[in-house]
């Protein structure tokens, strides 16, 4: 794990602004968004979006890594070169965490991102291909 650079810091400090700012969803009481994630594209571009939960059908929901990919593939951009993930319910709820094993999947389709994950009390990045054997080795 290495430290992160101040450009990691910019892609942290972008997903806690967003996820402060988007108010957490609600869909027919349910609390359906508490999660978000931040990517960082070749060209420097950052791309951030929330997790939308399914109550009555998790299968159905989507986590906070896709939606910022998607906004990023959408874009037009086709690698990924790093990517936070962020819980956030309220000012002393709020953590960092590692993706799914479904997202590190989905991430590995764009590259070899840094992933930002929580060590000790601070942040320390990893290759995603440290978090998961790459497909490809299969
Ligand atoms: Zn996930």
């Amino acid at each position: 794990m290495k430290p992160l650079s101040k450009k990691d810091l910019e892609l942290v400090e972008a997903v806690k602004a967003y996820a402060k700012e988007f108010k957490p969803k609600h869909w027919r009481g349910e609390h359906i968004s508490s999660v978000y994630a931040a990517v960082r594209t070749e060209d420097g571009s950052i791309f951030v979006g929330p997790n939308i939960y399914q109550p009555y059908s998790a299968p159905s929901s989507i986590c906070a890594e896709y939606s910022a990919i998607a906004l990023a593939y959408a874009a037009g951009h086709k690698k990924i070169v790093t990517t936070v993930t962020f819980k956030y319910r309220s000012p002393k709820n709020k953590e960092f965490f590692t993706p799914c094993g479904n997202c590190r999947e989905f991430l590995s389709m764009f590259g070899n991102p840094w992933i930002i994950v929580p060590k000790g009390r601070g942040l320390r990045k990893a290759k995603l291909s440290e978090m998961l054997p790459m497909s490809t080795q299969c």
